[in-house]
């Protein structure tokens, strides 16, 4: 079938309304988040459901023609993309947006894949239920997005990734085939277990078109504080301090560097640190070694008695006490909280305003945290003088955004020119240190380079076999993932 033919067909199924060929209409989908690709596609497929969507699929895989399944297009690492020649049709999500159920005595919520996750936490909240997944990019990110990716975010310490909140499934398969794995039992033992193979596989086998959801109890009581710590040592006794106290109620332990939170500060307007002169911003530079850095500890529970906030002054209080931490604000009001997030919700949006940079998406064991900051930041100044290390993220899991700022009036393109050995350089100290060169973000177009050398062997042998088997035409997001 020739490509007009085939846009012809699908638009027949789809609708006017559903399909998108005019570039100024296009644009949006074919450049990432982060700017790094700039791809090229004929159109953009918006079906209004999964029955159309499987439709499309069906003829899309009788043409050969790939697909690039987008959702927020938030990725961190391209895999929403088209690629550069033009032949990539990118199918958005967005129309499979209803809320299909919500039950609060199964806590389960049945949920289509182009509801934001933002609405669906707000349609959780509206239940008197929390889904407990929070991400920076929740206004845009969506479900199918969150799930494909496997996010994780900032309830990972209690609740663990988007793959432990996932029942049930369903997916458009390569070949059109819906599989309808809906299912919403906390217990299923009946065989291989379909649905964490589409969780994290980000659009290589298949399209994720309905999920069902675990959802938690709604908190009564939260309580959240800002601190400012010496080092990335004290951050972890800190948290080593709360967890040992009650781990059922750290909801959230995040870290910032000075240099971070100096450029939300400088960058974002409205920002503000609520902290004194012994909590001021970091020197620039100074991350991982000397300096300030920040801590934001959430703590919440669903009972009404909860008791939080007696809990999060007796753990500062001693930590104050014994030179743990410089100085900590804890949050009076629902807008305090928020200005505290804002700090750390907008350090990528800052990050982006100052400059290019070189995103790493690590994890180490919890314990190794502050040693990997450390000798990270030292290899990357050796490796480039003048480069800014701006680690922050989820501490509590062992889950740090090494990201690497350009040097100050530097030439962006020849900084991001410079990514793989940078990123090189990172993951030597990540992988001496028994750690992961993607922890959230995924592989997508950005990273498979790194496949053979970190799953090489059995393990990438097996995935291409897995690939094979439900993706044979190669038709779904090609390039990304697998080398
Ligand atoms: C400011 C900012 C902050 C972020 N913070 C975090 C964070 O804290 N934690 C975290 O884990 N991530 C974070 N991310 C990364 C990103 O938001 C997540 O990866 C998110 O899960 C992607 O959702 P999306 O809907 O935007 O997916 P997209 O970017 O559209 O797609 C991501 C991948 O999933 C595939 N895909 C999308 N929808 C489907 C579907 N329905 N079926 C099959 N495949 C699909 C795409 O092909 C692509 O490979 C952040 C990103 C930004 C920009």
């Amino acid at each position: 079938m020739s490509g007009t033919k085939l846009l012809d067909a699908i638009r027949a199924v789809v609708g006017a309304r559903g399909l998108l060929t005019d570039p100024a209409d296009t644009a949006a989908y074919t450049q990432d988040w982060r700017r790094l690709y700039q791809g090229r596609t004929p159109a953009v497929i918006r079906p209004a459901d999964t029955a159309e969507l499987a439709e499309v699929v069906r003829l899309c895989a009788a043409a050969r023609a790939p697909l690039v399944p987008q959702g927020g297009n938030t990725s961190m690492v391209g895999g929403a993309t088209p690629d550069a020649d033009g032949s990539q049709l990118v199918l958005s999500m967005a129309r499979l947006n209803r809320v299909r159920a919500i039950d609060p005595i199964d806590l389960t919520m049945t949920i289509e894949a182009g509801v934001t996750l933002k609405a669906a936490q707000v349609a959780a909240a509206e239940a008197n239920c929390l889904l407990p997944l929070s991400i920076s990019s929740e206004g845009s990110a969506q479900i199918g997005g969150v799930l494909a990716t496997n996010a994780g975010g900032n309830n990972t310490v209690r609740y663990g990734n988007a793959r432990d909140l996932v029942l049930g499934l369903e997916v458009v398969l390569p070949d059109g085939q819906v599989w309808n794995g809906l299912r919403r039992l906390r217990k299923d033992n009946t065989g291989y277990c379909l649905r964490q193979l589409f969780v994290g596989s980000e659009g290589t086998l298949g399209v994720i078109t309905a999920a069902v959801l675990k959802l938690a109890p709604r908190p009564r009581e939260t309580a959240v504080a800002l601190c400012a710590v010496g080092s990335a040592e004290a951050a972890l006794e800190l948290f080593s301090r709360f967890q040992a106290h009650d781990p059922g109620a750290v909801q959230a332990f995040e870290f910032m560097s000075g240099i971070g939170v100096g450029f939300v500060l400088k960058h974002i307007e409205g920002a503000v640190l609520p902290l004194g002169q012994a909590g001021g911003p970091g020197r620039p530079g100074s991350a991982g070694q000397a300096g300030v850095q920040y801590v934001l500890v959430e703590l919440a529970t669903p009972r009404p008695d909860g008791g939080l906030r007696a809990m999060l002054e007796a753990v500062l209080e001693q930590a104050l006490g014994d030179e743990i931490v410089m100085d900590a604000a804890i949050a009076e009001s629902e807008a305090q909280r928020a200005a505290i997030w804002r700090l750390r919700e907008e350090h990528s949006e800052a990050q982006k305003r100052e400059g290019a940079s070189v995103k790493n998406d690590v994890s180490v064991p919890v314990s190794k945290v502050p040693e990997f900051i450390r000798r990270a930041t030292a290899a990357c100044e050796a490796l480039m003088p003048g480069i800014r290390a701006v680690p922050f993220g989820h501490l509590g899991d062992g889950n740090i955004h090494f990201n690497l700022e350009q040097p100050e009036g530097g030439d962006p393109a020849w900084f991001l020119a410079q990514d793989h050995s940078i990123m090189d350089t990172v993951n030597a100290v990540v992988r001496a240190l028994d750690g992961s060169f993607s922890a959230e973000h995924g592989i997508g177009r950005l990273k498979p380079y790194m496949m053979p050398d970190w799953r090489g062997g059995a393990e990438l042998g097996i995935m291409r076999q897995i690939k094979h088997a439900l993706d044979p035409l190669g038709i779904m997001n090609p390039g990304k993932v697998l080398p």
